[in-house]
């Protein structure tokens, strides 16, 4: 049993999505493309998952403008609720968990990935009633079914990234009672300098979430009805929890394709065309190693910006290939919590100069690396303060004085 098109898209979250859309808004005819995903609903916006979704208000739009793409298409076939099981690069054909062997001339890989769990680090638990994750709209439903179980409850919330800091939030607005547990010695530290966590955290501790830092959990306690009653903690601390929520970073979905493409950084190696080791194959989104020509290195990241913006830039190469330019990103963060909101632009990696008020709404940093302007960061500005530090960091401006930039703060990116 099998079929056979032009382009196969492999996914369905969010580069998935935006590849469709950029197939039909260049004109794809009639049984030319087919997207595949293991999910049963067509592509969503995965960040309002640990946002409006969580809420008690709880609102989800799995994005009508590509449901109406999508599904209105007729020309385009839908595979949903399907696990690719194998995939051949050399015959370009996928298998997939139901028998059927989907051939292809272009492959799309848009396959992001996967929540690590407790047991890769040597804990037990995850099937526990009431232990979350947080990666798809199946995870987010049964979140806010244990959530709503537990209202007036203890949540213990194991991770001190983005899920946790934005579950955490969406539990203290349910009315849960918070504690954040995590190794390191402040929140988001693969991004966040101890001065900006140290300002998330007291806004956080005014709400009423607890942290724990330096620590990691050890076991869990359960009931009877295999549900986490408490939380052990290494420094031999223990924590009551009548749910608990696992945010503990990721792990991308490349194992279909060791062994037959080039892998660099943990994700599928590609060119600025997004074409991976093998002509016929592209990888967009959490999955793809792309070269940040801005940097000049390869980059795998994991955000929404770029999983959107890579698969345009996929479906313009595989159709335009001799007249796409290279991929030229400006690697984009951002995050929405309580009434706070952050952008980030570019790399945190060199000195950091602060800037703005601390104890006030609005307040930022610059990254300096080699004498160059190469990261920033903004809390609580308005639309042209987040234009003009997205356009400053991409012009990577000299900068001589770090005292003289930190004088200037935001008044040096609105004037440059
Ligand atoms: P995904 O969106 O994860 O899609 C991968 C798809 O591939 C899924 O549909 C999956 O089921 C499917 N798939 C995988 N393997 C197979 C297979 N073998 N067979 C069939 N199907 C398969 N980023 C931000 O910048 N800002 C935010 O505020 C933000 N919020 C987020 C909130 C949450 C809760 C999460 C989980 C992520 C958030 N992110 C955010 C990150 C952002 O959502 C990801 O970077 C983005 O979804 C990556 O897109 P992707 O298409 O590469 O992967
Ligand atoms: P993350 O990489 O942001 O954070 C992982 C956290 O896990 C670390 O901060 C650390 O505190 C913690 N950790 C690691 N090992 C641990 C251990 N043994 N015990 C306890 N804690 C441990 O990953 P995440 O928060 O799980 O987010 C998953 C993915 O979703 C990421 O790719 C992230 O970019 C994406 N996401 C992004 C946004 C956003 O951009 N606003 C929002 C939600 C999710």
């Amino acid at each position: 049993m099998g079929r056979a098109f032009v382009y196969v898209i492999l996914g369905g979250g969010v580069a998935a999505g935006y590849a469709a859309l950029e197939f039909t808004r260049r004109g794809v005819s009639h049984g030319e493309l087919c997207i595949i995903s293991e999910e049963s609903v067509v592509p969503y916006e995965r960040p309002a998952l640990s946002k409006g979704f969580l809420l008690p208000e709880g609102i989800f739009l799995p994005s009508e403008s590509w449901m109406d793409s999508i599904s209105l298409s007729l020309g385009i076939e839908v595979v949903l609720g399907t696990w690719v099981k194998s995939a051949d690069v050399k015959r370009k054909t996928l298998l997939t968990a139901t028998g059927e062997t989907i051939s292809y001339k272009f492959l799309i890989i848009a396959t992001g990935a996967r929540a690590l769990k407790l047991e890769e680090f040597g804990l037990n638990g995850s099937d526990a009633g009431n232990v979350c994750y947080l990666r798809d709209l199946a995870d987010a439903t049964r979140l806010v079914d244990v959530m709503q179980s537990c209202i007036g409850g203890n949540a213990v919330v194991i991770g001190g990234g983005y899920i946790g800091m934005e579950c955490a939030a969406s539990l203290v607005i349910n009315k849960l009672n918070v504690t954040m547990v995590f190794p390191e010695a402040h929140t988001m530290a693969r991004l966040f300098t101890p001065k900006i966590a140290s300002y998330y955290e007291d806004y956080y501790i005014a709400k009423g979430v607890k942290f724990i830092k330096g620590t990691v959990m050890s076991s869990f306690d359960m009931d009877s009805d295999g549900k986490v009653t408490a939380v052990n903690l290494k420094d031999g601390s223990w924590l009551p929890a009548d749910m608990v929520v696992v945010g503990i970073g990721i792990r991308p979905n490349t194992a279909l394709f060791e062994g037959q493409l080039t892998m660099e950084k943990g994700g599928i190696k590609v060119n600025g065309q997004m074409q991976a080791s093998d002509s016929s194959v592209y990888a967009v989104g959490d999955v793809a190693a792309f070269p940040v020509k801005l940097f000049g290195e390869t980059r795998r990241l994991e955000h929404v910006d770029s999983a959107r913006k890579s698969a345009r830039h996929a479906v313009a190469a595989i159709m335009d290939l001799e007249k796409t330019n290279e991929f030229d990103y400006l690697p984009f963060f951002y995050s929405r919590v309580f009434t706070l909101s952050w952008q980030f632009y570019g790399d945190n990696a060199g000195e950091v100069v602060h800037f703005g008020d601390f104890s006030g709404n609005t307040f930022g940093a610059y990254w300096v690396n080699r004498g160059n302007l190469v990261g920033s960061f903004l809390e609580g500005g308005s639309k042209e303060q987040y234009e003009a530090i997205s356009k400053v960091t991409r012009l990577r401006p000299a900068i001589e004085d770090l005292g003289e930039l930190e004088k200037l703060g935001l008044g040096y990116a609105l004037a440059e």
